[in-house]
This record gives structure tokens, C-alpha cells and sequence, in this order.
């Protein structure tokens, strides 16, 4: 039995094959972990090891997630591996925003660049190549936008039918016309995240639905490769900081489960500390860590425009306190402005992402305010979806931002035309704005 669930509960800690997947524990209902009997390794050779795969044509070799299958051992070897050629996103510096935050030293890991444009893809292949080897009929999820495009597009390389829950107009067009395009079944249901994903995991047993939500624990497996891949591309020197924004707290999950392994198995010593960034509107993890209540304190209308972590009741929350606890860890809230102006500093880098994405340097940013980040400290920031994801978004608050004149109507003729451009060319540019 070289792979296993196991309950997260110290006092449980139920102990389930993973022959058949299960959500939650049988015993407790509580959160699974995947567990391994690691053979001891021997980190210098798999380093190398892991290095050159990168010169493989093989598709278990190219995709950033089955480069790292010895982290991830829950297939046979040579097994089928459902793959879209995922991870492998750029780490790029990002000098102004990293002084706009700081001044820290920021560089930005851009999960945007996914094969459907989100880190969601990493736990999918995860996921779906283990539906796969089960003979799943159909999978299922509820979600803020990206799961579903991701899960369409990953079932729909299976061959296997995709169910998916949104709220009812609540989710980004972009993310819906993905899973239509790939041929999802689309079932807008209540008014949040929340309800929809409550009313989905009553009834998935009922119809024998795989969940491919982040409660699934491969969804995790797949999401931490993430971390070998940044120290990879880093040189195994770990950051300071690693920030990422929280919605479902799978990310954040995955991320500490991650890092707590790969300390354990011998790649690295010193443990990057985790931030999760939440919005204020939206912060139950935020408001039950800084209270230290030993209960979720759940929002009930979660309210803000970065969509993707408007979840009032995140499902994997004491995982994710795990995460924080492991790495030293801490969460920041911030407001849809500062969500905004983190937004339009990361594009004077020239890089664009999701809203949600930008709540990580605008916690950054808080958090150096606040002092406790140390001035050039050493910060990766998880930019976690695609700037074409929520473009609404962009053309709506950067029309409402109009004292930089970006968008003037003009008559068509020279004169206003003139009149436009002088003005245009005598406003600051950029930052000096
Ligand atoms: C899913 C998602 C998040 C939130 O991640 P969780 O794992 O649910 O905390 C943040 N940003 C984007 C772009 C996402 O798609």
C-alpha cells in the first residue's frame, strides 16, 4: 500500500485505502489527506533526475505536474495519464510592483499561463486521471468560474461528461464560454458558491457523481507540485514568502502540504512562510485566524468583485490553518480598491491576471505597511488565473479610473484629434500617475 487516504482530524486520523475515493473521512466526515510510504530519497539524484525530464518529448514528462510523479505516486507506474501539457509557468521578476509593495523583492509565478488559464489545472490532471482509472462515468463540481473550465476541459480529454454547478449569473463569461466550448452541462443553481456546492455534495452519492472540487484530496496532490517546480526554477533556494490569494483554501492547502513534504523528504531546510490574502468581503478565514476561534466563522453573503474567492464557507479551511501552522504562517484581508490598484500596478510590469490573483501583492503590500514583512524581504506571489479571464472586470473599472485619460471619445477631426493627444501627452505616465 504505497498510497492511502487519511483522515485530518488528530482525533480521528481513520486511515481508508484509496481504492475507492472518498470525499470526506467515513468516520468523522472529515478532510482527507493523500499519504505516502515514501522510500527514503535521495534528494540530489531526483533533482537531477527531474531536470532532465524537462528535454523529454513524453507527455508525463513535459506536463509540470507528472514531471514530479515521484511526489505524487498515486498511479502505477506507466499508467494512463489524463494531460494537457500543464504547469511550467514562468516565474518572472516584477520590479515596480515589488517597490510599489515594499520595497520587497517580488517575483510573480504565473499560473495564468495553464493550458484554460488557471492553477486549477495542475489538481485537474490530478484528479481526472484518477477518475479516469476508476471508469467514471461523469464528474461533477460547483464553482467560481475556473474549476469549470478546467474540469470540461480535462473531462472532455478523458471522454468522460461534465456536470457543473454556478450560481446563477454569477460567474465570469469568459469562464463559462470555456465550459461550454469544451461541452460541460452547465446548471446555474443559487445565488452563491456556497449554495451551489452544498446542494451538489447532497446529491452526488444519490448519482454517483465524481467531485472534482478542491475537497477532493488528488485535486491537492496535483495543486503541490507547484512548489517544486517554483524551488526548481529558483535553484531549490527557497523565498521568504510565498503569497497566494484564498477562496476554497485548496491552493493554500496544497501549497503547505507541499512545502511540509518536500522539507520532510530532505529538498529544502528553510520553509518559505505561507500568506493567504482574502477579501474583504469575503474573509471568513481571515476573521477566524485573527480571532483564533477554533470554529469557521463563515460569511454569509460573500461580496466582492474578485469572483474567484467570493466563497463565504471555504471547504478546506482547517487544512489550510494546517498550512499556516506548518510554515509560520498568515493572512491579510484587503478591499476591492486595493484589490484594483495592486491590479494596475502588476500591468505597469506588464503583467495581467484575475482580480483575485492581484489580492496577493495588495496583502503584501499591507502586510510591509504593517511591518511584519521585513523591507527586501524575498516574496513569490501566485498569480492564480489569466488576465482574459474577467476582462468585465478591466474595461469596467479602468473606464471608472478615467483621470488618466485612457479612454477618450473624440470627434473625428484633426482639431479635437490634436486637442485629445496634447492632453494625453502632457499627463504623467505610469506610476508618477
Ligand atoms: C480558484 C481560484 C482562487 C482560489 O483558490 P482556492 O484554492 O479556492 O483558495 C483564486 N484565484 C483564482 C484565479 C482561482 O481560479
Amino acid at each position: 500500500m504505497l498510497s492511502y487516504l487519511r483522515c485530518i482530524e488528530e482525533n480521528c486520523r481513520l486511515v481508508q485505502s484509496a481504492a475507492r475515493d472518498a470525499q470526506q473521512c467515513g468516520a468523522c466526515g472529515g478532510l482527507l489527506d493523500v499519504q505516502y510510504d515514501f522510500d527514503p530519497f535521495d534528494p540530489d539524484a531526483l533533482r537531477a533526475e527531474w531536470h532532465q525530464r524537462r528535454l523529454s518529448g513524453e507527455p508525463v514528462d513535459r506536463s509540470g505536474v507528472w514531471r514530479f510523479r515521484e511526489l505524487i505516486p498515486f498511479m502505477a507506474p506507466g499508467a494512463r495519464i489524463v494531460s494537457l501539457s500543464e504547469g511550467s509557468t514562468p516565474l518572472i521578476g516584477a520590479r515596480r510592483a515589488g517597490w510599489w509593495a515594499g520595497p520587497v523583492h517580488l517575483t510573480v509565478k504565473h499560473q495564468g499561463n495553464n493550458p484554460t488559464g488557471s492553477f486549477k489545472d495542475l489538481g485537474m490532471t490530478a484528479c481526472m486521471t484518477r477518475a479516469a482509472s476508476l471508469g467514471v462515468k461523469m464528474v461533477a463540481c460547483a464553482s467560481t468560474g475556473n474549476t469549470s473550465a478546467s474540469m470540461a476541459a480535462y473531462a472532455a480529454r478523458a471522454g468522460i461528461r461534465a456536470l457543473l454547478f454556478v450560481p446563477y449569473r454569477q460567474i465570469s463569461g469568459a469562464k463559462l464560454a470555456q465550459a461550454l466550448d469544451f461541452g460541460a452541462v452547465v446548471i446555474e443553481v443559487g445565488d452563491t458558491f456556497d449554495q451551489a456546492f452544498r446542494l451538489l455534495r447532497d446529491i452526488a452519492p444519490e448519482l454517483e457523481l465524481y467531485l472534482v472540487n478542491s475537497v477532493n484530496p488528488f485535486r491537492i496532490e496535483g495543486q503541490k507540485t507547484i512548489v517544486a517546480e517554483m524551488l526548481e526554477q529558483r535553484a531549490w533556494r527557497p523565498p521568504d514568502y510565498i503569497a497566494v490569494p484564498g477562496g476554497n483554501l485548496g491552493n493554500a492547502s496544497a501549497i503547505g502540504k507541499g512545502l511540509q513534504e518536500l522539507r520532510a523528504l530532505g529538498f529544502i531546510e528553510k520553509v518559505p512562510r505561507l500568506i493567504v490574502v482574502q477579501a474583504e468581503g469575503a474573509n471568513p478565514f481571515y476573521q477566524t485566524i485573527t480571532s483564533g476561534s477554533p470554529d469557521l466563522m463563515c460569511v454569509d453573503n460573500p461580496d466582492t468583485q474578485a469572483t474567484a474567492i467570493r466563497i463565504g464557507r471555504p471547504a478546506n479551511w482547517k487544512k489550510a490553518r494546517r498550512a499556516l501552522q506548518w510554515t509560520d504562517g498568515v493572512c491579510e484581508s484587503v478591499t476591492d480598491d486595493e484589490i484594483f490598484a495592486a491590479k494596475q500596478v502588476l500591468a505597469e510590469d506588464g503583467i495581467g491576471c484575475e482580480p483575485a490573483s492581484a489580492a496577493t501583492v495588495a496583502g503584501v503590500r499591507k502586510l510591509c505597511r504593517a511591518g511584519k514583512i521585513e523591507p527586501h524581504a524575498d516574496v513569490v506571489v501566485v498569480l492564480t488565473g489569466n488576465q482574459l479571464k474577467d476582462t468585465d472586470y478591466i474595461v469596467r473599472r479602468r473606464s471608472e479610473e478615467n483621470e488618466g485619460g485612457q479612454r477618450l471619445r473624440v470627434d473625428p477631426s484633426l482639431d479635437s484629434l490634436r486637442r485629445a493627444l496634447d492632453q494625453v501627452l502632457a499627463a504623467p505616465a505610469g506610476l508618477d500617475r
